[in-house]
């Protein structure tokens, strides 16, 4: 599958459904849902009833060969609200988990409970952060031991979206912690487990909308098979680890491996929060007068917005290719789910904040969403990896692709075998070139003209 960024139909229709329904629904109570910092259940239901709650549409957009749906759905959605926006899409970032280190058997499960139904809606959550770890996920404390067939799990957590009130938990706990993080497993924990408390609501700067706890876990018993995987391929998995200690050698994790894939997704939010402050701030630029123009008319106004609209699309061009790397299978050799999650999500802060400015005294109060969006954006540089975390994988990355060709270099060429001799650029058709113009006055007109249409670029 070629990298190709005209959308399908479907693509299409998704993006202005979702559009739709951002504006309709999302949008218009996204200042109160804020202020009272509420979890938005009304929206939840709308947005089941359109059918962007369902653990089907997530894997079928994860699915996606292109890998433009998700980043397209999540653009749009967040365009009207980032904390809406995450109680909606929290089951998906849980399910992702799920998929890495599930069965077929366990996914089947424990999908549909990460979501519910219209009218009986289910929420999920990822509970990997603890209050000593968020960034340094190979030092986290939390256990899990064996007792009998079950498993106990003891620990804390911190920053958990839809911790405490979710259906379903996906919590990430060592089962071996001389292995560091490759001895961690990921566990389901049913919302209700005795011995699973949430201490307490977390008060947010922004992103109020969506609901962050700090857990407890006192032996929560939980049966043997609500390990994800199951306890034959954990035990292959740590034999190989302990081997691989002993060896020296390091590799990655699931919980990683799901923070990597996740990344384009998280990418894709911040370019709705940027795209939405970008509009807004050139409305209002467009409309405000000030010393008998309108203040665009001044190039400290709107040259800023024009290197925000650039940077948006060049975000935008990184967080699709992350995304087409991740659905075809392409490594990111190059940090590249890193690069578009650094890239759009300090884009975020900057056009929140540029936004703010823009407007003056009326960027600075509520009675506009630009100070909320700012807030907002501010944790895009800081969950499923800091910026500086992202910095630290790009670079490593540097180090280890030194002398290596740039992607569209190393990547298996597409057009088939005949491409090499006859696409655009080749000796061949150099030649051929060459040979027609030479024996233009000789060759009859319109063989002439056939010759120079294969020659001629495309045309619309
Ligand atoms: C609103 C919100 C929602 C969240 N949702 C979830 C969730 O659903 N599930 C979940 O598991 N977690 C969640 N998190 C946790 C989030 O992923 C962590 O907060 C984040 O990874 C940072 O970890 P930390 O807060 O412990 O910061 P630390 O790791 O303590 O970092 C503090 C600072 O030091 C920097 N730093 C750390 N190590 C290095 C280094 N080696 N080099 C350079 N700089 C470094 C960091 O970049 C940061 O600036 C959420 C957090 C927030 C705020």
């Amino acid at each position: 599958m070629t990298f190709d960024i005209t959308p399908t139909a479907a693509q299409h229709d998704l993006a202005r459904r979702a559009h739709q329904f951002a504006e309709e629904v999302v949008r218009p109570v996204a200042a109160d849902y804020d202020q009272r910092q509420e979890f938005p259940w009304p929206v939840l239901e709308e947005a089941a009833t359109r059918g962007f709650y369902s653990p089907l549409f997530y894997r079928d957009l994860i699915g996606d060969p292109t890998g433009l749906s998700l980043p397209m759905f999540m653009e749009e959605l967040f365009w009207g609200c980032a904390g809406i926006g995450l109680a909606v899409v929290m089951p998906a970032l849980a399910l992702s988990a799920i998929g890495q280190a599930a069965s077929p058997e366990q996914m089947l499960q424990w999908a549909p409970e990460c979501f519910g139904t219209p009218g009986d809606l289910k929420l999920a959550a990822l509970a990997i952060s603890e209050p000593e770890g968020g960034s340094d996920v190979r030092n986290l404390r939390t256990t899990a031991r064996r007792d009998g067939d079950d498993w106990i799990i003891d620990g804390h957590k911190m920053w958990i979206g839809n911790g405490g009130i979710a259906n379903v938990h996906v919590v990430n706990a060592n089962v071996d912690p001389e292995l560091g993080h490759k001895g961690q497993a990921l566990f389901i924990v049913p919302g209700g487990t005795p011995g699973l408390d949430m201490v307490r609501k977390l008060d947010k700067l922004g992103c109020r909308a969506s609901h962050t706890a700090e857990l407890k876990f006192t032996g929560v018993r939980i049966p043997g098979d609500y390990l994800l995987g199951g306890a034959e391929k954990l035990e292959h998995k740590l034999a190989k680890a302990r081997e691989a200690v002993e060896g020296g050698q390091h590799s990655g994790s699931a919980t990683l491996g799901a923070l990597e894939q996740t990344r384009p997704m998280v990418a894709a939010q911040a370019l709705g929060i940027t795209r939405a402050a970008l509009e807004y701030a050139t409305e209002y630029a467009n409309n405000r007068e000030a010393f008998g123009a309108p203040i665009i008319d001044n190039q400290g106004i709107a040259f800023p917005l024009a290197d925000l609209a650039t940077q948006l699309d060049a975000a935008r061009l990184l967080t699709w290719r992350a995304s087409w790397m991740a659905a075809t299978g392409v490594r990111f050799e190059r940090g590249e789910g890193s690069m578009s999650k650094l890239a759009a999500t300090e884009l975020a802060v900057r056009t929140t904040e540029r936004a703010i400015q823009t407007m003056g005294g009326y960027g600075y109060i509520k009675d506009h969403p630009v100070e909320k969006w700012y807030r907002d954006a501010k944790l895009y540089t800081i969950f499923e990896g800091t910026s500086e975390i992202q910095r630290m994988v790009i670079s490593n990355a540097l180090g280890a692709a030194a002398g290596k060709p740039p992607l569209h270099v190393d990547l298996e060429p597409s057009g088939g075998p005949l491409n090499r001799y006859f696409g655009r650029g080749t000796p061949l058709r150099g030649r051929a070139a060459d040979a027609a113009l030479g024996a233009k006055d000789r060759v009859p007109e319109p063989i002439m003209q056939m010759a120079m249409k294969v020659l001629r670029p495309p045309r619309k």
